[in-house]
């Protein structure tokens, strides 16, 4: 297998006060200090942004937002803008994550305009997809799946393209402890890079990394990880441990070498 950048991202969710933050970057920092082949990014809530960012400065550990809107500025109670988080010290932007989608109905045409914005502004999509349990069990994962990336994807151009990350994260393995077996998430992984193809053609398409996510551990991370397809894993819970996450992250670069 040719050697691929592996991204491992943590989103940290609703979790974690900037001086706790705070310190689980440091912890991490000390941890991950010899990694090399691996892109890390973690992604904190809105006010932990800038005193992570000055902990992580100058380190390997690069730093994202869990959302954005698509305006500049304006009268939007409650939205973060791209340029807000890049001056912030962002670099990535996850969006379009199920929670946004099924706690918050977030829509494929919102979404969109999310990944536009973040492209526009430098900062990188992480651009998560995933079929819930019931679309899965009617057979509905692959239809659900180029929905959101037909529609989340429109209107991207090519060169916008190359900065993207996906992240394949079935809405049944997010937070539960139950993930896709190894073959499950390599199925749909190459089919997301078959519609990544028809969507910006195949020389680009194996360039863009996909992501795995969905209670990736320690224990199953290499087992994940070393599947066709899969270029690094976007972690929630085991994000939020600087040790489990940089098992997570050493198993990445394992599989990189
Ligand atoms: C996530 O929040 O994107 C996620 C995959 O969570 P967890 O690892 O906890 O399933």
């Amino acid at each position: 297998m040719s050697k691929r950048r592996m991204i491992v991202g943590g989103n940290w969710k609703m979790f974690k006060t900037p001086s706790e933050a705070i310190s689980t970057a440091k912890a991490l920092k000390v941890k991950v200090i010899n990694v090399q082949d691996v892109e890390i990014v973690i992604c904190p809530p809105f006010p932990d942004l800038v005193p992570v960012h000055e902990m992580i400065k100058g380190s390997n550990i690069k730093l994202g937002g869990q959302n954005l809107y698509w305006e500049d500025q304006g009268a939007f109670t409650g939205e973060v803008s791209a340029r807000m988080l890049k001056d912030a010290g962002c670099d990535y932007v996850i969006v379009g994550h199920s929670e946004r989608r099924h706690v918050f109905g977030e829509q494929n045409h919102e979404i969109n305009k999310k990944v536009r914005k973040a492209l526009a502004e430098g900062l990188t999509p992480i651009f998560c997809v995933g079929e819930k349990i019931d679309e899965r069990k009617s057979g509905l994962t692959e239809k659900i799946v180029e929905e959101q990336m037909r529609t989340g994807l429109a209107e991207v151009s090519l060169s916008a393209a190359e900065d993207l990350v996906v992240a394949y994260e079935p809405v049944w393995a997010i937070g539960t402890g139950e993930n896709a077996t190894p073959d499950q998430a390599a199925e749909v992984h190459a089919f997301v890079r078959r519609i990544l193809g028809e969507l910006f053609g195949e020389e680009l398409s194996i360039t863009i990394r996909i992501q795995y996510g969905g209670s990736v551990k320690p224990a199953n991370a290499d087992q994940l990880m070393s599947q066709n397809n899969i270029d690094g894993a976007l972690v929630g819970g085991a994000s939020l441990d600087a040790e489990s996450f940089a098992a997570i992250i050493k198993s990445a670069e394992n599989v990189a070498r």
